[in-house]
């Protein structure tokens, strides 16, 4: 069930919100420890959906700080009106009385962290008469949902059982794999506990509703990742195909620790992102030759039932491979001059000398373009240099024009009309000044907002074998650019 836990505002205003938030939402949970007012009967009567009702103190994270019988008072005023659910503090069960016909979620808070014991805290609510149990510890780490997911695993009543924080997201969603009673969400910025998601988020970006044990998880590997496109353009792309599968982001700080811990949930595949991407080379079974190349993936496939891991580069065959469409032919023998010397440049530059185009890099910091080049067997220059030099594709691989600064271009207008096709590796915006040069001048161009795409579309057909649906990815990553300018 997908709960709304209502945090402030009165009895009427509580109940347009269930309202309105009734088609996302199974049930709700009235806080009355952070709500101005409250009618218990009249929200009772007129809810349109179940209703869980809390009253938490302090010492577990609430508001709460009157008398503790005023508290309880409460709770007992909730049952006798029949409410279908109270969530009592499990320190606070024996002065609670008779339950009646309301189901009590007995429930333990840990704002700390995880404690070593959880299961056996857990046991402890299930034995004290849980007709729900609920867990909610904070997460340090994101390998710390692990407990969460072992409890769920090990469960003996209907269990509510989360990590929270930022690193606790992936639990709120991936719970429902393990048979989680429900997830908590609140309206932004009316959190009652940190990490919670939207009514929309869990419905409409991480699909919770069609989360089932068999769902296949994967995700994006980052940090930060908080911000990430991914989940948004693949979830969309499961969604569209009917593909039973769900995509979360995961903030990782220790890379080889994580991929191994997660082994035990059975992840079918990651993206991986700023700073992983070198390290993950080394903590993957197998690599193909491009990116040994490289020495940098940003996708990791797991065939074999999650036997053995598979690292792609799908940043450098997507770039080369939308300017040799765009071009008509391929790109051996041509002539090429790559500005920038970054992690972009890095990936793009092997992609090309992969293809066999001669290859000039050219960088703000020469001694960096030397050094790649030196490892590419190509030409390396000051960025300074490069209108001493012939090329028929330009690239950009560097950050210039990227939004805010739209008004840069990483060269002179002279020095874009000689090339006969420009690509981009910036995609926000969609049309930097330097595609725009390009557009004015008539030459045939490549934007980052496709590399960006076609990256995302070959990560979802490694993964799954079938075919993208490459306008429901691209339609998801135009509006999340739209909303970020
Ligand atoms: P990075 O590793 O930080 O490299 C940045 C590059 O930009 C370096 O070569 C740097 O030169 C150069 N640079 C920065 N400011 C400059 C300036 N004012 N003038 C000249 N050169 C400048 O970044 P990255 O990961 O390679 O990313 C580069 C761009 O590619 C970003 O805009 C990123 O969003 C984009 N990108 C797009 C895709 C896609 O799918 N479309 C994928 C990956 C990256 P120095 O060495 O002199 O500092």
């Amino acid at each position: 069930m997908i709960c709304l836990c209502i945090t402030e505002g009165t009895t009427e205003s509580a109940l347009e919100l269930l309202r309105r938030y009734r088609p996302l939402i199974d049930i709700a949970e009235l806080r009355l420890d952070l709500m101005e007012r409250c009618r218990l009967d009249v929200v009772l009567r007129n809810s349109p959906c179940p209703v869980i009702v809390t009253n938490r103190p302090r010492r577990e994270g609430g508001a709460f700080e009157g008398d503790e019988r005023e508290r309880i008072a409460r709770l007992r005023e909730a049952i006798e009106l029949g409410a279908p659910y109270v969530d009592i503090e499990y320190d606070s069960l024996s002065r609670l009385g008779a339950r009646r016909r309301t189901r009590l979620i007995v429930s333990y808070h840990n704002f700390e962290g995880v404690p070593p014991d959880l299961l056996s805290i857990y046991r402890e609510l299930v034995e004290a008469g849980a007709d729900v149990a609920k867990v909610a510890v904070m997460a340090r780490d994101v390998t710390d949902n692990l407990s969460v997911f072992e409890l769920l695993r090990a469960k003996q009543v209907p269990t509510i059982a989360h990590c929270m924080g930022e690193d606790g997201v992936v639990s709120r969603v991936l719970g429902k794999k393990f048979g989680c009673f429900l997830t908590y969400t609140a309206l932004r910025g009316k959190e009652s506990a940190p990490g919670q998601l939207t009514p929309e988020e869990i419905v409409e970006l991480y699909r919770w509703k069609d989360i089932g044990e068999k769902t296949e998880t994967y995700g994006v590997i980052g940090n930060p990742v908080a911000h990430s496109m991914s989940p948004a353009i693949h979830n969309a792309a499961f969604s569209a195909i009917r593909y039973d599968a769900v995509y979360v982001p995961f903030r990782v700080v220790s890379l080889r620790n994580f991929i191994e811990s997660y082994r035990k949930i059975d992840v079918r595949g990651y993206s991986v992102t700023i700073p992983h991407k070198e390290e993950a080379v080394k903590c993957v079974d197998k690599v193909d030759e491009l990116v040994r190349k490289i020495g940098a993936l940003n996708t990791i496939v797991f065939r074999d039932g999650g036997a053995r891991s598979y690292g792609y580069n799908t940043d450098s065959s997507s770039a080369t491979s939308s300017i040799e469409e765009a071009l008509g032919e391929p790109l051996e023998g041509k002539e090429v001059a790559l500005v920038g010397a970054g992690g972009a440049g890095r990936a793009i530059a092997f992609g090309l000398i992969w293809k066999g185009a001669k290859l000039r890099v050219f960088n703000r910091t020469p001694e960096k373009a030397h050094r790649l080049a030196e490892e590419l067997g190509a030409e390396g220059y000051s960025l300074r240099e490069i209108g001493n030099h012939s090329f028929e594709i330009l690239v950009n691989a560097t950050s210039v024009g990227m939004y805010p600064n739209v008004d840069e271009m990483p060269v002179e207008g002279e020095i874009v009309g000689r090339a006969k096709l420009v690509f981009d590796a910036v995609y926000n915006p969609e049309e930097t000044r330097l595609i725009l040069e390009a557009k004015r001048r008539g030459i045939r161009y490549v934007t980052g907002f496709e590399m960006f795409v076609r990256q995302a579309v070959q990560q979802f057909e490694l993964w799954t074998g079938q075919k993208a649906p490459v306008d429901v990815m691209q339609g998801v990553l135009a509006e999340k650019l739209c909303s970020k300018q």
